[in-house]
């Protein structure tokens, strides 16, 4: 009985066992889902008051609500005239005075004594010249020393107050003294990261002495909570790595060196320092799991190629997989003519070089020239295979698949992934890069791509043209789009213009596209040649109407979201976004990410609905848009308006939700969290020699959790 109190113990004791609680107030906390000691613990102040320089009379606000700090000066009771009882209070603090008026409430003349501390929550309203308040929360402090008030969510349905839960939290912490709280977190990592004991934090972040105290209580129950997420994505992917017999790649060679020298251009920095980290994990014999974040134009073909190509010189095959026939033949192009005259070195040939071999498998690759991709890949003739989930039909085999790139992973599922990977054979895994122009904040990445290394291109090569955006509210200004619309196409460009996003409705989006697609075509752009995509149409028609805007029979293409997703005409400079209010940044980035692609300059219109300039003027998706092109700031901003919670599973609200730590504020405690969960890990792999941790992950992540956070 005398080891120290854990986490696991609390959550085993009912909040019944507090004072105060009975089955009123139980079935209260119960509403706001607090039942265990734990639930109690941690659930946090949302703020803390100090009596010192907060919370005076002076600063109070007639209409708005607010807490005071007060000494009661003097208490008079008297009956109404329909003879109810109205007790009237002066109270006072070193900045002035105020009545409080409590209606109904007679016994308040035997509470409230003169020179009683007391704190008041409430609205305060002028009434004959001077602030008053009626009826509001009161609670006696006068043997509450401390200098700092923790205020607690308060919820006035489940009729539970901030007063009383700090009281609860406070016994509860007394009785915990003497057997103490537990640490799991090993002192090692303590100390290295500067963080109090658990226990010191829980009394820290619930009754602190000064805000100090409070700072460093938040910093240690943050780390906790990050570094719990951390442990479970870093089990979770040393323990599949484990499982896992890799390729040993060698990067030195000559046939990475012959496409360096072939490029037209040298590599960006960013480019350079991915392809380091690329190849150490190549030359590892863990299989890779690595994701390449950057932005749309940042260069990431060329990474992947750089890394398929060490596959190849080590003898190996590599496959690249894309989410769409139209996305598959174009880096089929594109790769092709990046390695348009490289040849590999050949030790079984007179000559020393053989042609590299690249086939393309998608769907439409039939007959007999499948059966010669399907042979060559069998047979390991074909070094580079690209196409789209074809690649993990059951038909297709490897001989040797060395080096797997995905590309814009967020269009495939994880089953996807593993079966491209379990292709290989004898076994071993193949090393796995997934691609994505999705940035997402580095920090927030560990968390959500947990289980993957993450490898960032945030820079863009150079001798871009901006994209200029503009944000075009109302007809009046509408106007103007369809006359730059029209002036491009003039000069030989060609345009895209999206449709408004209709909720859920496919359907709906469907017929909102062809009506755009006929007032345009019979109004604003009458006279241009328009073409109309949209996802109900077959695949044949929409790669039909593609290769007519690529070849440039048409003019302008009226689409959904369909387009959404890595189309390459470098000729289309203008985009319009109709209803732009109503896409997430990150769409509206892959959006305007269709232009800006070739040599001319681009732009791109947000079109809104007129809103009151007066009312709400102000939209802040569309604002940062305008504002910057940088992917990676943008999704900052979109993290910052969306909030938290999003990252996690929204579904499951409860033990494993961040409460403390904040994905975007605590930047550099998730960096901490991570690396100390990998030292935690790869020294104790199933945590047997930190029983406690492996405990309260246990209690804290539930089957669910522990399979959102790995999804990938
Ligand atoms: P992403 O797939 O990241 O959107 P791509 O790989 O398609 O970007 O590259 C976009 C364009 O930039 C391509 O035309 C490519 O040839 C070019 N490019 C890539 N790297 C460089 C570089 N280091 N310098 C100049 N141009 C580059
Ligand atoms: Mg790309």
């Amino acid at each position: 009985m005398s080891e120290p109190i854990t986490l696991r113990d609390l959550a085993g004791m009912s909040v019944e066992r507090l004072k105060g609680v009975g089955p009123k107030k139980l079935a209260s906390l119960e509403k706001v889902q607090i039942e265990n000691l734990f639930d109690l613990v941690t659930t946090y102040p949302r703020r803390w008051v100090d009596r010192t320089n907060e919370a005076r009379i002076a600063d109070l606000v007639p209409g708005e609500e607010a807490l005071v700090l007060v000494t009661v000066r003097s208490v008079n009771k008297r009956m109404t005239r329909n003879r109810r009882a109205m007790v009237n209070v002066n109270v006072g603090d070193g900045s002035g005075r105020m009545d409080v008026v409590f209606f109904n409430q007679p016994w308040r003349e035997r509470q409230l004594k003169e020179g009683l501390q007391i704190a008041l929550f409430g609205k305060a309203d002028t009434y004959r010249g001077g602030l008053q308040m009626s009826n509001p929360v009161v609670d006696l402090i006068g043997d509450r020393t401390g200098r700092i008030v923790p205020i607690y969510p308060q919820s006035e349905k489940a009729q539970i107050n901030t007063w009383e839960m700090a009281g609860w939290v406070e016994e509860t912490l007394r009785r915990c003294a003497a057997r103490g709280i537990a640490d799991p977190v090993p002192s090692a990592v303590r100390s290295e990261h500067r963080l109090i004991p658990r226990s010191e934090a829980l009394e820290g972040i619930h009754l602190p002495e000064d805000m100090k105290q409070k700072e460093r209580a938040r910093r240690r129950l943050a780390f906790d909570e990050l570094l719990r997420v951390q442990l479970v994505l870093v089990l979770r992917k040393r323990a599949l790595e484990r499982g896992q017999h890799g390729v040993t790649h060698t990067p030195e060679g000559e046939l990475v060196e012959r496409f360096y020298d072939s490029l037209p251009y040298p590599l960006t920095g960013a480019q350079r320092r991915t392809i380091d980290e690329i190849f150490a994990d190549l030359a590892n014999p863990h299989p890779m799991h690595r994701l390449l974040q950057g932005d749309v134009g940042a260069g990431k073909t060329v990474v992947s190629v750089a890394a398929m190509l060490v596959a190849v010189q080590s003898g190996h095959q590599a496959a690249l997989m894309a989410p769409t026939e139209v996305l598959a033949e174009q880096h089929a192009t594109s790769v092709r003519e990046m390695l348009d005259g490289v040849t590999v070195p050949d030790p079984d040939n007179l000559f020393g070089d053989r042609p590299l071999r690249i086939e393309l498998l998608t769907n439409r690759v039939t007959g007999a020239a499948r059966k010669d991709v399907l042979a060559g890949l069998a047979d390991g003739s074909v070094d580079i295979a690209i196409g789209t989930h074809a690649l993990i039909q059951d038909a297709v085999g490897f001989e040797s698949l060395g080096m797997v790139v995905v590309d814009e992973q967020h269009r495939f599922g994880v089953e996807q992934r593993s079966a491209l990977r379990d292709k290989s054979a004898g076994g071993r895994m193949p090393d796995t890069l997934v691609m994505t122009a999705t940035p997402i904040p580095r920090t927030a990445a560990m968390t959500v791509y947990g289980d993957l290394d993450v490898s960032v291109l945030d820079e863009l090569p150079p001798g871009r043209t901006p994209i200029v955006t503009m944000w075009a509210n109302g007809t009046l200004m509408e106007t103007g789009v369809w006359r730059d619309v029209r002036s491009e196409v003039e000069a030989g460009r060609q345009a895209y213009v999206v449709c408004p996003l209709i909720g859920e409705s496919d359907k709906l989006e469907v017929a909102s596209a062809e009506e755009t697609f006929e007032r345009l075509a019979n109004d604003e752009l009458e006279g241009l040649s328009l073409g109309l995509l949209h996802g109900k149409l077959t695949p044949d028609e929409k790669e039909a109407t593609m290769d007519r805007f690529r070849s440039g029979e048409i003019d302008v293409l009226v689409a959904t979201t369909v387009i959404e997703v890595g189309v390459d005409v470098p000729n289309a400079t203008v985009m319009v976004i109709l209803d732009a209010d109503r896409f997430g940044i990150a769409q509206l980035h892959q959006l305007r990410g269709r232009v800006g692609r070739g040599e001319h300059a681009s732009t791109c219109w947000l079109v809104t609905q007129q809103t009151d300039p007066e009312v709400d003027a102000s939209n802040p998706r569309v604002e940062a848009l305008v504002e910057t092109t940088d992917g990676f700031a943008l999704a900052e901003v979109d993290l910052a308006l969306r909030g938290e919670g999003t990252l996690m599973s929204s579904a499951q609200k409860g033990r494993s939700d961040l409460k403390l730590a904040s994905l975007r504020r605590d930047r550099n405690l998730v960096e901490l969290a991570r690396e100390a969960a990998f030292s935690i890990v790869d020294s104790d792999p199933d945590l047997a020699q930190h029983p406690l941790l492996a405990d309260e992950l246990d209690m804290i992540f539930s089957d669910q959790d522990e399979e959102f956070l790995s999804r990938s």
